[in-house]
């Protein structure tokens, strides 16, 4: 059955845009993607090419300067977000204290940011670090309820980076609306694996990680969208040079761009951003919902191997509409599991204490892969 499912599989063919080493079944998908082909061509280039030869003129030469709208053209598509409204800069956790903190402002008065015990820890801890805000931090099933008029701004990640669970982001997001709030998403575990309609269900702010699904290697610029009403008076919390109108003016007073690149800080990275380019063309002319499409069939069969398994409990919610891509496991021994699959060729992760996690990329992970990892935990699970 997973051989066939493998011949009928439309996207089987993009397997081959990818370096994976052989013997290995990658499934750590959600925390580092692998290395698409193009990457280390577009980087041999890039080092002798551009850097070695053409040295500072690349920046308008060869097109450095525009390289975090560049990508965030790229984003935009992959996660139907409106032209202008993304970049790819800073990290997630930088991105982040941005966001909520321009959301702020835009919520008025109210110094109240809900969140969840679910989120990722660097955003809990960047909450933390704001000055005159009242952070809640409730469970993810209480989120709904916490939701009040009192709150500002509701800041969440999509899918949940342990249990996989997905938050109704259209629900959230209407709800905080009708409330007279701000929305702000982080789509780490959602970007590349499945399709986010940004413009659609009307998210205020966003941001997200550049290496997870998106492949864009080690470190990767992380991206931040800002809704095209809301540009206006988005504030960067960090006023840097390359956010300014006119950075090349050297003016003593700051200014902030127009549009989305007031929300650039500093030089861009050029060497990851250029990586990240050439990891998305991937993706330039692919169906997101194919690609959950094709999630969603591994994510399931997964979990139709491992129920009822002795020893597995199955973390991830067993409906498909309220999960991202990768399914966790507990198990009392996970963290020695994880590294004997990891001896047999199997790579997962492990989260502390007792978490399994596994990634399906639905570009590069085969649905034999699904199998043979099954069948790898029923053998060393017992
Ligand atoms: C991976 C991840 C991050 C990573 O943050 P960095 O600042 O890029 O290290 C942040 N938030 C979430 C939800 C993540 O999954």
């Amino acid at each position: 059955m997973f051989a066939d499912l493998d011949a009928a599989d439309p996207l089987s063919g993009l397997r081959e845009g990818f370096h994976l080493p052989n013997g290995v079944i990658y499934l750590d998908g959600h925390s580092l993607g692998a290395l698409p082909m193009a990457v280390p061509l577009r980087m041999a280039q890039l080092l002798s090419k551009e850097w070695g030869r053409d040295l500072i003129s690349s920046w308008w030469r060869n097109g450095w300067e525009r390289l975090p709208r560049r990508v965030g053209e790229r984003l935009e598509v992959l996660v139907g977000a409106e032209p202008g409204t993304m970049v790819a800069t800073d990290s997630t956790s930088v991105n982040w204290f941005k966001a909520v903190s321009a959301a702020l402002e835009l919520a008025g008065s109210r110094r109240v940011v809900l969140t969840d015990s679910g989120n990722f820890p660097t955003n809990l801890y960047v909450l933390g670090s704001l000055r005159d805000v009242d952070v809640r931090v409730v469970p993810p099933e209480e989120v709904v309820a916490a939701t009040s008029s009192e709150v500002g701004v509701v800041a969440l990640t999509h899918v949940d980076y342990r249990s996989g669970r997905r938050h109704d982001l259209a629900g959230i997001t209407a709800l905080v609306h009708s409330l007279g709030a701000i929305a702000v998403w982080d789509l780490s575990h959602s970007a590349g694996v499945m399709a986010v309609d940004l413009a659609r269900h009307r998210v205020d702010l966003a941001v997200g990680c550049g290496y997870k699904y998106l492949n864009g290697g080690p470190g990767a610029p992380a991206f931040i969208y800002v809704a095209p009403r809301h540009q206006e008076r988005f504030r960067n919390p960090i006023a840097g040079w390359f956010g300014h109108a006119a950075p090349f003016d050297f003016s003593v007073e700051f200014v902030p761009a127009q549009g989305i690149e007031r929300a650039r800080i500093g030089t861009p990275h050029i060497l990851s951003l250029a990586a990240l380019d050439a990891a998305l063309e991937i993706f330039d002319g692919l169906d997101m919902s194919m690609v959950r499409e094709k999630s969603v069939r591994m994510t399931s069969l997964f979990i139709d191997l491992v129920e009822g398994m002795p020893g597995f409990d199955v973390v991830t919610p067993r409906e498909s509409g309220a999960r991202g891509g990768h399914v966790s496991l507990r198990h009392p021994r996970a963290a020695e599991l994880i590294t004997v699959l990891a001896g047999a060729g199997i790579i997962g992760d492990f989260r502390p204490p007792d978490l399994l996690r596994f990634g399906f990329s639905p570009l590069y992970n085969r649905y034999g892969e699904v199998m043979q990892l099954g069948e790898a935990l029923r053998a060393v699970g017992r």
